[in-house]
C-alpha cells in the first residue's frame, strides 16, 4: 500500500534520528541536542529581529535601539552556543564536563527562554505557547528531576515579571514601540505574524519530536508485548500465553481440541548431535507446526521439546487430519547437521476434543497427555485421541 503523506513525512522523520530509542540516549546527548535546537531557535530570533530592524514599513512597530541591542545580543549568543557545541563534543569524556552540562545547558535554555518572552510580552501567545510546548516536551524528554529543577523558580520568576509590568513596575514587550504596545494588536498584521514567526519552529520542532518519541514509545511497547507472549527460542506462544488462551476458552464457555506433541527421543538427538543441533529441530518443529494450522488456531511450546495445539475445533475427524498432517510433515523433514549428514525426526500426538463433558482446560491437557502417553507407548510416530484412552 503506498503511504500517505504524512505517514512518508514520519518515516522521513524517524530516519533523520539516530539508531536507537531517543529516550535511551544519554543525558548527556540530550543537553548537546537541546543545545543545538536552542541555537537554532536563535537563528530564527536573529533573523527576525534584523528583518524587523531592516525593514522601513515595520519600523513604527518596534523599538530600533532595543531591537539591536538584541541583535548583538542573539549575534553573541549564536557564537557562543556554536564554541560550546563544539568545545563540549570535543571534552564529553571528562567526567565534570558530562556532569555540569545537562543542568547548564537546561538552565541556560530558560534564561534565554525568559528573556525572548520578556522582549515580546510575557503573556504574549508565543510566549504561552512556548512554555506549554517546551515543558511537555521536558518531561518527555529529559530526565524530570531538571525539570522539576528548572520549572519551578523559572515560572515563579515568569509570574513575578508579569506581576511587576502590570503594576507598571516594568515595561511590557520592549522589543515592541509604544504605539503598538497600546494599539490593539490582534489586527496588527506585523504583531500576528512576528508571533506566528517566532512560534512556528517551536511548534514544529515539539510536535516531530512528540511524534518520534511516541512512536518510539509504542514500537517498544509492541517489542515488550511480543517477547512476553512469545517463547525466545521457537518464537512460537510461550506456556504463559497458552495458559491464558485456555482461561480465557473456558470463561467463554467455547468449543476447542487439544493437541500435544512430543518429539520421539530427542535426548538421543542432543546427545549424538549438541545442544545446538537440538535447538535447531525445535526451531524447525515449531515452524512446521505452525505452518499447518490456521490462522485462527495457535501453537504453542509447552515444554523442553513438547509442543501444544490450540484448535477452535470440536470435530474430532477434523483434529486428527489436522495432527496427522503434521506428523507427517515432521517425519519427512531433514534436519541438517552438516555439510554431509541429515536426520529426520519424529514426533508422537495425543488429542483431546473439549467442552462436551464442560471440562476445564487442566482436564483437557491432562485428557491430551494421557492420549499422547498411548502413542508413546504404542511405538512413537503416531497420533492417539482421548477416546482410546482405557
Ligand atoms: P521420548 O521419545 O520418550 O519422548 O524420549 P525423549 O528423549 O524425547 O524424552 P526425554 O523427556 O527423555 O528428553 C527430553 C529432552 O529434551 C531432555 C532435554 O535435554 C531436552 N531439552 C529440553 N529443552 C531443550 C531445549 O530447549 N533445547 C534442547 N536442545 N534440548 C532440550
Ligand atoms: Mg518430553
Ligand atoms: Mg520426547
Amino acid at each position: 500500500m503506498k503511504p500517505t503523506f504524512f505517514q512518508s513525512i514520519k518515516a522521513k522523520l524517524l530516519n533523520i534520528v539516530p539508531q536507537g530509542m531517543m529516550m535511551n540516549w544519554s543525558t548527556f546527548d540530550k543537553s548537546l541536542f537541546i543545545l543545538i535546537l536552542t541555537g537554532l531557535d536563535q537563528v530564527v530570533w536573529w533573523l527576525w529581529c534584523v528583518y524587523s530592524y531592516l525593514t522601513p514599513e515595520v519600523r513604527e512597530w518596534i523599538r530600533p535601539d532595543y531591537m539591536l541591542q538584541r541583535i548583538t545580543e542573539i549575534s553573541i549568543t549564536i557564537v557562543i552556543t556554536v564554541i560550546s557545541l563544539v568545545g563540549l563534543h570535543k571534552f564529553r569524556h571528562n567526567k565534570l564536563i558530562n556532569q555540569i552540562t545537562p543542568m547548564l545547558v537546561v538552565s541556560v535554555f530558560t534564561v534565554l527562554y525568559i528573556h525572548a518572552a520578556f522582549s515580546i510580552g510575557i503573556t504574549s501567545p508565543t510566549t504561552i505557547g512556548g512554555y506549554i510546548s517546551i515543558v511537555s516536551l521536558g518531561f518527555l524528554f529529559m530526565e524530570r528531576k531538571f525539570i522539576y529543577i528548572v520549572i519551578f523558580p523559572s515560572t515563579l520568576f515568569l509570574l513575578y515579571l508579569i506581576y511587576l509590568s502590570a503594576t507598571n513596575q516594568i515595561g511590557y514587550a520592549p522589543v515592541f514601540s509604544e504605539k503598538l504596545n497600546t494599539s490593539n494588536i490582534y489586527k496588527n498584521t506585523f504583531w500576528i505574524g512576528s508571533m506566528a514567526f517566532l512560534y512556528l519552529p517551536i511548534f514544529i520542532v515539539c510536535t516531530a519530536l512528540f511524534e518520534i518519541l511516541l512512536t518510539q514509545w509504542r514500537n517498544r511497547e509492541q517489542e515488550i508485548k511480543i517477547i512476553s507472549e512469545k517463547d525466545g527460542l521457537t518464537n512460537v506462544y510461550n506456556r504463559r500465553s497458552i495458559s491464558e488462551k485456555l482461561s480465557l476458552l473456558d470463561l467463554h464457555e467455547l468449543s476447542y481440541s487439544i493437541v500435544l506433541l512430543d518429539l520421539d527421543h530427542f535426548k538421543t538427538i542432543n546427545d549424538s548431535y549438541g545442544h545446538d543441533i537440538g535447538d535447531r529441530v525445535l526451531r524447525r518443529v515449531a515452524s512446521i507446526l505452525a505452518q499447518n494450522i490456521r490462522h485462527k488456531d495457535m501453537v504453542g511450546r509447552f515444554g523442553g521439546e513438547e509442543f501444544i495445539l490450540i484448535l477452535n475445533e470440536d470435530d474430532l475427524s477434523v483434529v486428527k487430519e489436522v495432527a496427522e498432517r503434521c506428523r507427517h510433515q515432521i517425519e519427512k523433514t531433514e534436519v541438517q547437521v552438516h555439510n554431509d549428514l541429515s536426520i529426520s525426526i519424529t514426533a508422537s500426538l495425543g488429542i483431546a476434543v473439549g467442552n462436551q463433558q464442560k471440562n476445564s482446560h487442566e482436564n483437557i491437557v491432562r485428557l491430551a497427555d494421557q492420549a499422547l502417553y498411548l502413542a508413546k507407548s504404542s511405538g512413537r510416530n503416531q497420533v492417539r485421541h482421548y477416546l482410546e484412552i482405557v
